[in-house]
């Protein structure tokens, strides 16, 4: 039987048996599970640095790696789920996964919506998006919001959140069918594609010639810098992440700095983790918004969990076009 990972790690049970039932007794909170939907997230990349981060581990040389996704229970030895339970949270890159806990798994309940809509819109994603806009950005009405890898699994709905909240908004992706796609299928006001602009400043400038309110970060680098010369006073800069910086040995400098003091500009980063108390309550907005329509999520699915480290890759190209999920079993 391959179940996917190694034996010599340290969460492989040698009680697990042909017919995939845990043999486990006493104490233990085990849960083996089947994965079928697996997540690819920018942040994979900082913990392949064997740097700790306030938030996570870095992998294991040699141990299959880990990440969110949306998986069923096989068997448990856990009270919080039973068998045939669905959730999403933490996972390996794995057909078979035995989870030691229930912490920080999700367990879905509404499965009237595509279940791989777990590692994104109804997931972490969404839940970065949703803490991200509406708290840390503290979104006006017909404010100016500017939104980078706008296309991309967070930035696409905290295009389509801004306009629901009546700002004005325009996104940046890498390639002209991206551009599109924010704009006619996302609604975004306007769009760019920032690889075609010799001087992101100006590009900046002809999009918003009134200034940014709110910057939606999460490219860094020197889009970042042009956005410091195109902020208004009091505005707002939400830094969800700076993924122009995490295949860098040493992050590049920040320039324009003191726009942040001529502005009373407020920089302000968040982690997802700290809205995960909110997910019932995001829940309870999102739905109805999906289920009528109202808000469009864009997925890149990738068949095989072969194709799984490509796909990874690909996010750091722009390969992907909205939110990367990799299909493991979809039965
Ligand atoms: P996406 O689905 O947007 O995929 C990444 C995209 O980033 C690519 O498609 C590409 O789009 C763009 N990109 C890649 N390299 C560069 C580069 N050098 N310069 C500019 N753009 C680049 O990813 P997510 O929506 O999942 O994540 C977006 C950001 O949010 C990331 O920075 C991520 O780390 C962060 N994040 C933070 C969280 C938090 O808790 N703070 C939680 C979740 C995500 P394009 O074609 O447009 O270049």
């Amino acid at each position: 039987m391959f179940l996917g990972f190694q034996k010599n790690q340290t969460w492989w049970s040698q009680n697990i048996d042909e017919n995939l039932k845990l043999k486990v007794t006493g104490d233990s909170k085990n849960i083996l599970v089947k994965n079928h939907y697996l997540s690819c997230d920018p942040y994979m990349r900082l913990l392949m640095k064997n740097q700790s981060t306030e938030i996570f581990d870095p992998y294991t040389p040699g141990a299959p790696i880990t990440g969110l996704g949306v998986s069923k229970v096989i068997d448990s030895r856990n009270p919080e789920l039973k068998e045939g339970d669905l959730f999403w949270g933490i996972t390996g890159w794995e057909e078979y996964s035995l989870l030691k806990s229930s912490e920080g798994l999700f367990k879905i309940h509404h499965t009237d919506i595509p279940l791989s809509y777990y590692t994104g819109i109804l997931g972490m994603p969404g839940l970065t998006a949703y803490g991200g806009f509406y708290e840390v950005c503290a979104p006006k009405k017909g404010e100016y919001v500017f939104v980078s890898a706008a296309s991309g699994a967070v930035g696409q709905l905290v295009g389509q959140f801004a306009k629901l909240m009546g700002c004005y908004v325009v996104g940046s992706a890498g390639t002209q069918d991206k551009v599109e796609l924010l704009k006619n299928k996302f609604g975004f006001d306007d769009a760019f594609n920032y690889k075609e602009e010799p001087d992101l400043n100006a590009a900046v400038k002809r999009y918003f010639p009134e200034g940014i309110d709110i910057y939606f970060e999460n490219v860094g680098g020197k889009m970042l810098h042009a956005v410091l010369l195109n902020m208004r006073v009091c505005g707002r800069i939400a830094v969800c992440g700076m993924i122009s910086q995490y295949n860098c040995d040493q992050p590049e400098g920040v320039h324009n700095l003191m726009s942040i003091v001529y502005k009373r500009v407020r920089i302000e980063g968040f982690a997802v983790a700290d809205y995960y108390p909110q997910y019932s309550k995001f829940l309870d907005f999102i739905l109805p918004y999906i289920r009528e329509g109202k808000i469009k999520y864009v997925e890149d699915i990738v068949e095989g969990l072969e194709n799984a480290p490509t796909a990874l890759i690909g996010l750091f190209n722009g390969r992907n076009v909205g939110k990367q999920v990799v299909v493991v079993s979809s039965q």
